[in-house]
């Protein structure tokens, strides 16, 4: 981690994020707004004519979210809802209050990524079409790595587009939006550069995996230096899942075989710490370029 841009953060913090008592929650400022605000019209402007817009909740179905094996793949970050079930109004209060110690979790987890409650929506609707889908989507995104760095947060904001089709469907979009991912980088003046991702996509039972990912190209990041110019932020990543939700999901196209998927994910948060990071916290004084694409 360098020192210098550590401080630099360590300065724009109070501008942009207000500390809510738990490491990587934060309330943000009207002035981070403003630029998010920006960034969401700048992303919709990219969107396809024919995709369908949703909206998701914070929360899932735990169920829906268990048939992905997330549970196995990404324990340490996964976050279920706890309730306690209490039968009646007329329920005595907890000894000493303890609501926690007594709370079991519910169908409910913390939506991890904002495009897993796509999937089974579209396979309830049958066989995908020789045209394909595409949606664009987004959600408050949970996931369980507490830090004090800025840039990974426990909850934060995630908006994808995801495209659902055939094998060449899925990875044509997924290079275009590769080459997408320059211009729009290049519009908002930042030092970016894009890299295949070593991490596993498919999470710990896909370690094995990991390695053919890398081999096989299914994921690049969007890099861009928030803290550090040697391990710059990941603050786009773009997936070529292949069949993976099509098996899982059991959809199919028209002739049966089944679909293959890709997203594009933009990580709204640090997409606007880095913007800040690397243009500081006056708008006044960012580049006219950004300003404009930004219409700041
Ligand atoms: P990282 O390697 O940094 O943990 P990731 O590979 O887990 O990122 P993805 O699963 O591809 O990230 O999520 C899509 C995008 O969501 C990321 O490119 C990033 O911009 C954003 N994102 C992921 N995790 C966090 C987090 N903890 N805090 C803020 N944004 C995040
Ligand atoms: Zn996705
Ligand atoms: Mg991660």
């Amino acid at each position: 981690m360098s020192q210098a841009l550590d401080d630099r953060i360590a300065l724009l913090a109070p501008a942009l994020f207000h500390h809510l008592g738990a490491d990587g929650v934060y309330a943000r400022t009207a002035l981070f707004e403003r630029v998010i605000e920006g960034l969401t019209k700048l992303i919709s402007r990219y969107r396809d004519p024919s995709a369908e817009v949703m909206r998701f909740p914070p929360v899932m179905s735990r169920a829906q979210l268990e048939r992905t094996d997330y549970q196995n793949n990404f324990p340490q970050l996964l976050g279920g809802v706890c309730c306690l079930h209490l039968h009646g109004s007329a329920e005595p209060s907890l000894p000493g209050g303890d609501w926690a110690a007594a709370a079991s979790t519910s169908d409910l987890v913390v939506t991890p990524a904002a495009c897993y409650p796509v999937y089974p929506l579209v396979a309830a609707r049958g066989a995908v079409a020789e045209k394909g889908l595409l949606f664009d989507v987004s959600a408050d995104c949970f996931r369980r790595e507490p830090s004090r760095q800025l840039d990974r947060l426990q909850s934060f904001r995630m908006r994808e587009f995801v495209r659902v089709g055939s094998a060449e469907q899925a990875f044509g979009f997924r290079s275009q939006w590769l080459e997408r991912a320059n211009e729009l980088a290049g519009l908002l003046c930042l030092n970016y550069r894009i890299d295949k991702a070593s991490d596993p996509f498919f999470g710990r039972t896909g370690q094995l995996l990991a390695m053919s990912q890398v081999e096989q190209s299914l994921k690049y990041e969007l890099l861009i230096p928030i803290y550090s110019s040697e391990r710059p932020t990941a603050c786009m990543s773009f997936n070529y899942h292949q069949d993976h939700f099509g098996s899982t999901w059991q959809i199919n196209g028209k002739d049966g075989e089944l679909v293959h998927t890709a997203c594009v994910a933009f990580g709204m948060d640090r997409l606007g710490l880095a913007l800040f990071a690397t243009h500081g916290a006056r708008l006044d004084l960012w580049p006219e370029r950004a300003r404009e694409t930004l219409g700041l």
